[in-house]
């Protein structure tokens, strides 16, 4: 099969057809500029009002995210602000996952018009890794830096296909690294990978997928067509706006949304992201696991003279909390495409953020070689999609993290036990999660103190820990049974 025929065939248009009512999707361009100019002058009081109904943890109203969306006043931003992060504790506590990209592949058919990997960029170097180097990057990551999640990245390639992702996953799982008494294992791969049909879809499931992520880039119809020419994959809007419902339809339930800040007017791409939600909701009764936020980074040989909504830092941090508010049960993953500063800043309202990151093809491998000699850790220019922003190791990432009071959490229990889906949500959206991961949380991360910590990054994190442990011995019995406090007292003495 040549390539043209490979991609001619990948889309099936009846994959399409069953989710457009009257031909169309569910992006009404219009309405929602309309909804947005309609909502543009809330009185401080509505907007109190529409706080307030978000800490009932369910999807707002369009008209409510978009009179959110108009407020300039600071004061009344900072109240915003202020139940974002509150928000994000009633959901998911003082809890931050880490995870990191491992880059499979850089050959793409697409044209992506901000994006180094499209193809025809001479720039940037090809290369599609095999199985045994997919293996070596993931040994890297699991026993040298101590990840346990990670997010596979793959162009859309025929190289690259469903079976290709499917065996590089299934690599990935197969490692239990015996290095350090066995803790080398990464226990959930969530994929980001172009749309796929429903076909290979279901093989991803069978393969064990965490969650499956499709970024509609920008959800404005005229701005998806400019900035992914018509005639490629990626240039069928439909297909990709749908990814996530045939992934719903092909029996994986944690699916994640986002959009490419700077291509088109962010409150719009806001608008964008919650209708999405909604539409997931209304058919599948479940909303997205997550939302990123990816923000336009330089890339090797890209002209960016085209850009017209560049998002400022200031709109950017508001966003996230417009978005924290509006969809309120889902995870909120910011990532190092943002300099720590920024990560900084937003982190309280979000859940998630990678850690030592490398987002060159075979680059984790560049930076850990069996020798030491011939590290390489500066960013590779003609290796990356795009530039990074925040290059710092788990180790620092993780003791920032605890200064700030947070926990980090590399629990991935809730999946082996079948929490993902709904029942995660239904968890989440009650308060009844922040019980169940408190105990794993404090588990997971004493065991990463112990196996990679360096300098006083272990006492930091051990001295949350005690805190934490105080906490839940006090919430005894009204949250947590004697039982469950028995077994995590065990489990920590067990680890020390
Ligand atoms: N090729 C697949 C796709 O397009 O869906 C896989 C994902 S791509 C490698 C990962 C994401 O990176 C894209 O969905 C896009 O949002 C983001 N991205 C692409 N170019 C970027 C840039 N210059 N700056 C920041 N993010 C970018
Ligand atoms: Fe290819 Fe994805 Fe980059 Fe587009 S964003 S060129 S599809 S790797």
């Amino acid at each position: 099969e040549t390539t043209a025929q490979w991609q001619k065939n990948l889309i099936k248009q009846d994959e399409i057809d069953r989710y457009l009512s009257s031909g169309k999707d569910f992006i009404d361009d219009e309405a929602i500029e309309n909804e947005i100019k309609a909502n543009s002058s809330a009185s401080p009081e509505r907007i109190r009002e529409i706080v307030k109904k978000a800490f009932d943890i369910k999807l707002m109203d369009s008209a409510d995210v978009a009179a959110l969306l108009s407020v300039t006043d600071p004061a009344l931003k900072e109240e915003i602000f202020a139940a974002a992060r509150e928000i994000k504790m009633k959901v998911y506590d003082k809890r931050v996952v880490t995870f990191a990209p491992l880059y499979c592949s850089s050959k793409c058919v697409n044209a992506c018009s901000y994006c180094g990997f499209r193809c025809g960029n001479e720039a940037i170097e090809r290369r599609v890794l095999s199985l045994d180097e997919v293996e070596a990057e993931a040994r890297v990551l699991a026993s040298k830096i101590g990840h346990k999640r990670l997010v596979m990245v793959y162009g859309e390639h025929p190289d690259t296909d469903a079976d290709y992702i499917a065996e590089t996953m299934c690599r990935v799982y197969s490692i239990k690294d015996p290095v350090r008494g066995g803790v080398g294992e990464i226990r959930r791969v969530n994929i980001n990978a172009a749309p796929l049909p429903i076909e290979g879809l279901v093989k991803l499931r069978e393969a064990g997928i965490g969650t499956y992520q499709v970024f509609q880039e920008t959800y404005h119809h005229d701005t998806y067509r400019k900035v992914h020419p018509e005639g490629t994959l990626k240039g069928n809007y439909p297909w990709r706006l749908y990814a996530l419902h045939r992934a719903m339809d092909a029996g994986i339930d944690d699916v994640a949304v986002g959009a490419l800040f700077g291509l088109y007017d962010w409150k719009f791409e806001v608008m964008g992201l919650v209708a999405h939600a909604r539409d997931l909701e209304k058919r599948f009764g479940l909303g997205p696991h997550t939302v990123s936020v990816p923000r336009l980074e330089p890339a090797a040989d890209t002209d960016f003279s085209w850009v017209k909504h560049w998002v400022s830092d200031e709109d950017f941090r508001y966003l996230i909390a417009v978005i924290r508010l509006a969809i309120p049960y889902a995870g909120l993953i910011v990532t190092n495409r943002e300099k720590p500063e920024m990560i900084r800043s937003v982190i309280k309202m979000c859940t998630q953020r990678d850690a030592d990151t490398r987002v060159g093809i075979g680059a984790y491998s560049d930076a850990f070689p069996e020798t030491e000699a011939g590290a390489i850790n500066h960013q590779q220019e003609e290796k990356q999609q795009f530039m990074l922003g925040d290059t710092r190791s788990l180790d620092a990432i993780i003791r920032e993290l605890v200064d700030m009071g947070h926990i980090v959490s590399f629990c991935t229990a809730g999946y082996r036990c079948g929490r993902t889906g709904k029942k995660i949500m239904d968890a989440l959206s009650s308060g009844q999660e922040g019980c169940f991961c408190k105990l794993n949380a404090v588990l997971t991360f004493q065991e990463w103190l112990e196996d990679f910590a360096t300098g006083d990054t272990k006492e930091k994190g051990s001295k949350i820990i005690d805190k934490e442990m105080e906490e839940i011995r006090a919430r005894v019995p009204a949250d947590f049974s004697k039982a469950q406090l028995e077994h995590l007292e065990k489990g920590l003495l067990r680890i020390r």
